[in-house]
């Protein structure tokens, strides 16, 4: 891609080498048919759409700067080039996401996962190429990379300090006592909430509420469910059930669909206006809750978003809405339609709870916690 100053946002219409570029870059992110050809036609607009949503920009289905930007940051994918800290000109992109992302998976702190190679980027690099017995340059090469794909996807290393003190969190027994949640699951009754074929949304997300429950319950919180299986509760009626119930915290269940049938992934969302104003448990528990999902079952990470809903407004604990997963995208639909794959979710919405409840400087490396055996 060209030049990012001086640009004319593209639009329906616009043709020319620049939405060529554009296309090339919802190409690679398989967004786009290879068919496309440099004509901003209807496909390229939906895709653009599609791309501004799962980035939390707003949609418009143009390209202006914020757009571009995004776009160009999004070519990088990690190990496509060296990461260093550079004061002048900071290295941007979707491969510095994800090497924050593991990093902090990891028990490291890089600072939050924004996708700009910043101090703390590099501090946390080398604390963890210090541990791993490599050369603490604080430059993400080949052998870095090397050490962090053998940690795979799921994380079962971390700092020995935090496993010795998460394992003695788990010989601790039940920690929820005490604790009230309410978890919410969407739709219900005759509102079904999106479909494929025979299954529904609003029967996927009361099993998975059903399920949370029950390992809600094993830890020793009290559990309720905003509905059954025939009701559907305005949103005031559930968050006033869960203000009734004095919850600590509450937990919405959604899956999603879209006309893109590439859109996949879970998103989080918490109360905040965008600018300032959120909760700042609310974010922290959306930020685990959909992290121990993504690392436990490989969907794409969508990010946690701050919503002003009447859902997250007016209940008065931190509450949380998390969609998991794309009823339309193949690979999604098959996992939701896995009963065990379901169950893995409900642990990774546990293992959250428990972190969040969690003194700070115990809490372990996402992906590791597990429930003890003999609750
Ligand atoms: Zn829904």
């Amino acid at each position: 891609m060209g030049s990012e100053s001086d640009m004319q946002p593209l639009g329906p219409g616009s043709h020319g080498a620049a939405v060529a570029d554009v296309q090339a870059a919802l190409r690679s992110l398989g967004l786009l048919e290879p068919s496309s050809d440099g004509v901003y036609d209807q496909a390229t607009e939906l895709a653009v759409r599609h791309f501004q949503q799962v980035r939390g920009l707003s949609v418009d289905g143009r390209v202006g700067e914020e757009t571009y930007r995004a776009l160009s940051e999004a070519r990088w994918s990690l190990g496509d080039r060296l990461l260093h800290h550079d004061p002048v000109r900071p290295m941007r992109g979707d491969d510095v996401t994800n090497l924050q992302e593991r990093l902090l998976e990891l028990g490291y702190d890089a600072g939050r996962a924004d996708g700009i190679f910043g101090r703390e980027t590099e501090t946390g690099l080398q604390a963890f190429q210090r541990d791993y017995g490599l050369t603490a340059d604080g430059t993400c090469g080949p052998a870095t990379l090397r050490a962090l794909r053998q940690l795979g996807r799921k994380v079962t290393g971390g700092r020995p300090q935090l496993l010795r003190q998460s394992a003695s969190f788990v010989d601790s027994g039940p920690h929820l006592i005490g604790r009230r949640i309410v978890v919410d699951p969407g739709h219900g009754g005759a509102d079904t909430g999106v479909t494929a074929g025979e299954t529904t949304e609003s029967d996927l997300v009361l099993d998975l509420a059903s399920r949370i429950e029950g390992r809600l319950a094993a830890a020793g919180a009290t559990v309720y469910l905003t509905r059954g299986r025939h009701q559907d509760p305005t949103p005031a009626e559930r968050t006033a059930f869960a203000n009734d119930a004095r919850a600590d915290l509450f937990i919405s269940l959604h899956v999603d669909a879209h006309d893109s049938p590439h859109a996949r992934g879970v998103a989080s969302y918490y109360y905040g206006t965008g600018s300032g104003t959120s909760s700042t448990v609310g974010e922290r528990f959306a930020d685990l809750a959909r992290r121990e999902v993504v690392a436990r079952t490989g969907m794409l990470d969508l990010g946690g978003h701050p919503k002003t809903w009447d859902l997250l407004r007016m209940t008065r604990m931190p509450a949380v809405r998390l969609d998991v997963g794309y009823l339309s995208h193949p690979v999604d639909r098959l996992l939701l339609l896995d009963a065990r794959l379901r169950g893995t979710v409900a642990s990774a919405v546990l293992a959250a709870v428990q972190r969040l409840f969690l003194p700070a400087d115990a809490d372990p490396p996402t992906g590791t916690f597990v429930l003890p055996q003999k609750v």
